[in-house]
């Protein structure tokens, strides 16, 4: 298998290269160095692949592979627990990807979702104006003063619905998944009964044309979001906005993110929406600099409001109370699920030097761990086998599992230490024997010897 090289990532993405130029060159062979080693060993090892690579690659699109698809879901699946399961107070939704003109219309995207692009006259490579450092040098080819007058660019993907083409039967791949809440508002509220406060959840895929896509899956044109609509009394937003922030920062340091690679940023004035009365991105210390996870924002009636007016359907909460209409504020915590599952691999990624060796490991927390355990019989022989299959047959059910019983059996810790699974479980000739296995520790490589009939509950102990 040929290796792909962070140069395909990084080196084909002009927003990387407007963000790594800097003048320390020791800096940018840092970053380029460990963006190499991810990308590498995400391949390697079945986690993210190049989008139809047997045909030279489909540029900034990715394919999760059988590691990827299990480490992206238990993101999913983490947040879901915590948003929905945890929760009484919020219920979810899976809402239609595509969506009619009318929606993008009413929410200001088909006007204002733009970007402001510009083209380099001398190598036509092209760039969001408001992402280069020097609008006189274009970091691509180095031409002076090449670039065109900056035009709006609309991000959204616009496709035909029906065999007829015309205007009429325009449709809008959603470039978030927030609509799909504001539009059911009425049917959710109705149908659960809830009352402000209280959210709608969603994850699912969006789509942006991005201008500069890059830096892996940092940002792509087709990716996942994870977002809550929380509907609030007006008076009661700005304490939810507040607590919203604190909740959803604590939510990756909970998961093993450490604080100190994380930061609440609160937007200047200027770089509010027009409708936002606060927002504050979740950060996370990339290897080039800190990145955007998450936004925070406190709305105010805008979504509701903008849905009414368009729809002619009344959008407002009646407040028996009060004896009153409203029209509830909104607190959005927009997260991206792959933009988070970049992050949580690159906090987890160590390296450290056993034995002279260099062992590679993702400390990923156990809930984040794409495999919990790995059930390893020391040899291929049919002896061992069999008595492995049992222990696999009996984790499997309580526990994500592989089973591998190829290579040395020192190849296949080193290849688990690479996926981030907690416990390997080695069953070996004394299994035969004692009724026991050796279950070794991911991150201090200590082993125990466990009898078969102990196994699950020393596990559950330590994994759930
Ligand atoms: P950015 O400033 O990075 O373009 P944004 O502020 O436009 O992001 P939001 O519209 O707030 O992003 O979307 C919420 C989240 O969705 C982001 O914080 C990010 O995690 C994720 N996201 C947005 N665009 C992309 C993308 N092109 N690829 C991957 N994830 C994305």
């Amino acid at each position: 298998m040929s290796e792909s090289s962070a140069d395909d990532v990084v080196a084909s993405a002009p927003e990387s290269r407007v963000v790594n130029v800097n003048d320390d060159l020791m800096n940018r062979v840092i970053v380029d160095d460990l963006m190499n080693k991810i990308v590498n060993l995400s391949k390697r090892r079945g986690l993210v692949f190049q989008s139809a690579e047997i045909y030279g690659g489909f540029r900034s699109t990715y394919d999760y592979g059988p590691v990827g698809v299990l480490l992206l879901r238990n993101v999913k699946d983490a947040w879901w627990r915590s948003m929905v399961q945890l929760r009484h107070d919020v219920v979810g939704l899976d809402a239609a990807i595509l969506s009619p003109p009318q929606v993008w219309e009413a929410s200001g995207h088909l006007q204002n979702f733009t970007d402001p692009l510009v083209d380099c006259r001398e190598c036509n490579e092209r760039f969001r104006e408001d992402q280069l450092d020097d609008l006189t040098v274009c970091p691509n080819c180095g031409a002076r003063n090449s670039f065109t007058e900056a035009r709006a660019f609309n991000l959204m993907f616009k496709t035909q619905a029906g065999p007829v083409e015309g205007s009429g039967a325009d449709v809008y791949l959603r470039p978030e998944t927030a609509q799909g809440m504001f539009t059911n508002f009425k049917l959710v509220q109705e149908t659960t009964r809830k009352k402000p406060p209280f959210g709608i959840a969603q994850i699912g895929k969006s789509f942006r044309n991005e201008i500069t896509p890059g830096n892996f899956v940092f940002r792509t044109r087709e990716f996942e979001q994870m977002e809550l609509e929380f509907f609030v009394p007006p008076a009661e937003a700005r304490e939810w906005y507040e607590y919203w922030r604190n909740e959803r920062l604590q939510w990756y340091i909970d998961l093993g993110i450490p604080a100190e690679m994380l930061r609440l940023r609160d937007h200047d004035a200027d770089e509010l929406s027009h409708y936002s009365s606060g927002t504050s991105d979740v950060e996370f210390l990339f290897p080039w600099g800190w990145g955007e996870l998450e936004g925070i924002a406190n709305r105010g009636d805008y979504d509701l409001k903008q849905h009414a007016e368009h729809s002619g359907e009344r959008l407002t909460y009646f407040d028996p109370q009060i004896n009153e209409h409203y029209v509830p504020h909104v607190i959005e915590p927009a997260a991206g699920a792959t933009r988070s599952m970049m992050a949580f691999l690159l906090a987890a990624y160590d390296e450290e030097t056993v034995n002279g060796e260099l062992r590679t490991v993702l400390r990923f927390d156990p809930r984040i761990a794409p495999y919990k355990v790995a059930v390893l019989p020391l040899s291929k022989k049919d002896e061992l086998v069999g008595p492995s299959l049992e222990v696999f047959d009996m984790v499997k059910a309580r526990w994500m599992a592989d089973y591998d019983e190829n290579q040395g059996i020192g190849k296949r810790y080193r290849r688990q230490d690479e996926l981030g699974t907690p416990y390997c479980i080695t069953v070996d000739f004394d299994t035969l024997d004692d009724r026991a296995v050796t279950v070794r520790d991911r991150d201090t490589m200590e082993q125990d010897r466990v009898a078969i009939d102990g196994l699950a509950a020393y596990l559950s102990e330590r994994l759930d």
